[in-house]
């Protein structure tokens, strides 16, 4: 646009000097009028020129008054917008508690206030502060990469919340807590119908096995096949109510007892079980390649094992070999594992092994005896030892079940001799 107008005025000029020039000539060799139409068509020019230059002059003058218009208009968009937001994410069911490097609060909505006890003088305050003596306040303490799942509302104890932290920008963090009550009642719902029912059904289920064990089938030897089959059953349910209610108790747990848990005995009483289920048609060893032990419950962390070893067991063909494995990781940790060259598993069955009742075949277990809890059992004790369930499997070849605890569950070899708790034998 400049350039056109320095263009413009350059040819005004030029026109205006050819102008003038034309009406001098034109008054010595043509006529008067001629020199007069050539001079006022240079005043037009030059007329039109000076205009040029004045508008463009008052353009420069007006263009930091424009400006401004533009940044103020701008400016009062970008406010309303974070209004917007502002409004909507203060209307949001969920807390929201925005909150700095130092952990002090710079904003809330009215939701924090209901289910935080967030209040308007906690502005610039540790954000600690309306939540000490909380649960949420005792997990904003440790590692929030983690989120809460199911805690108490620090405003309301009859309110369950979920929480995680998210940091965003470089200095700030967001709080979002959930009200997850409905959803927490609910699994409660669930989880004493079950085991209601699994203890209902003990006392009848006994009954009626002990009435089944007193029959005796040489008594009665038409029926002999039908009792057999009926004792077997009875006892499978026995198992599955036993089951039930051993997952129930572990679901209301929060920890389990701390005890020092001597790994090198307890491998050995895993493999003398082992020899006994497999009544020798197994190869079975045992491999340490560690002397450290674990802080955690005994009775669980055998039984956990136990059902890892036993599954080895039913699910290896004769003549398969078994290996229950002890062994330390480089971050401190250890892995007891139980590996076997039985049946194996394909890939789309791993991911939900540890379901409750999910198996691979239920003819498959219904005939080596499982009850389909046996993983689910194992996967939760371990989550009470803040340890984990790897699984790696091949159909055809094979299983290796690895029970991965933290280093933190870790004890260093006994060096002085002070007797550690033992599983009770075989
Ligand atoms: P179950 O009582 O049926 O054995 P589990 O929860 O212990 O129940 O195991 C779930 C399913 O995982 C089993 O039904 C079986 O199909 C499969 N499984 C478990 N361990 C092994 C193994 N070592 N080899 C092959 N399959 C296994």
């Amino acid at each position: 646009m400049r350039s056109i107008r320095i263009s413009f005025r350059i040819g005004s000029a030029v026109i205006l000097l050819a102008s003038m020039a034309g009406a001098i000539a034109a008054a010595l060799w043509v006529s008067a009028w001629w020199a007069l139409g050539m001079a006022i068509g240079g005043e037009a020019i030059v007329l039109l020129w000076w205009t040029q230059v004045r508008g463009a002059r008052r353009t420069r003058q007006d263009a930091p008054g424009r400006a401004r218009a533009a940044r103020a208009l701008r400016r009062s968009r970008l406010r309303t917008q974070l209004h917007d937001v502002r409004d909507a994410v203060g209307a949001l069911a969920d807390a929201v508690v925005l909150f700095d490097r130092q952990g002090h609060v710079r904003w809330f909505n009215a939701a924090a206030t209901r289910l935080l006890g967030v209040q308007h003088g906690h502005i610039g305050q540790p954000l600690a502060q309306p939540l000490a003596g909380s649960e949420l306040g005792a997990w904003l303490r440790t590692d929030t990469t983690q989120p809460a799942t199911d805690l108490p509302a620090p405003a309301d104890a009859s309110l369950r919340l979920a929480a995680s932290i998210m940091p965003f920008g470089r200095q700030l963090s967001v709080l979002l807590a959930r009200d997850i009550s409905t959803l927490s009642r609910l699994e409660q719902v669930r989880r004493d119908f079950v085991a209601n029912v699994s203890h209902e059904l003990r006392t009848p289920l006994t009954v009626i096995h002990g009435y089944l064990e007193l029959l005796d089938p040489a008594d009665v030897p038409e029926l002999a096949p039908v009792l057999g089959e009926m004792r077997m059953q009875s006892q499978r349910m026995q198992q599955i109510v036993e089951d039930l209610l051993t997952l129930s108790r572990l679901e209301t747990r929060e920890a389990l007892p701390d005890e020092e848990v001597a790994m090198i005995p307890l491998l050995e009483t895993l493999r003398r079980e082992a020899v006994a289920l497999s009544l020798g048609r197994h190869r079975i060893t045992v491999e340490a390649g560690t002397q450290v032990d674990l802080r955690g419950s005994i009775h669980h962390l055998h039984s956990a094992f136990s059902n890892l070893v036993s599954n080895a067991v039913r699910y290896t063909p004769s003549g398969g070999e078994i290996v229950i494995g002890w062994r330390q990781t480089d971050d401190g940790g250890a892995i007891f594992s139980v590996r076997d060259n039985g049946l194996g598993i394909s890939a789309e069955h791993l991911a939900r092994l540890a379901e409750r009742f999910y198996r691979v075949s239920s003819s498959r277990s219904r005939e080596s005896g499982g009850t389909g809890l046996g993983l689910s059992i194992v996967k939760h004790v371990l989550n009470l030892h803040q340890g984990r369930l790897v699984i790696e499997s091949e159909p055809g070849r094979g299983s290796t079940f690895s029970c991965v605890m933290d280093a933190s569950r870790v004890l260093p070899p006994d060096t002085n001799g002070a007797a550690r708790a033992e599983t009770p034998a075989d």
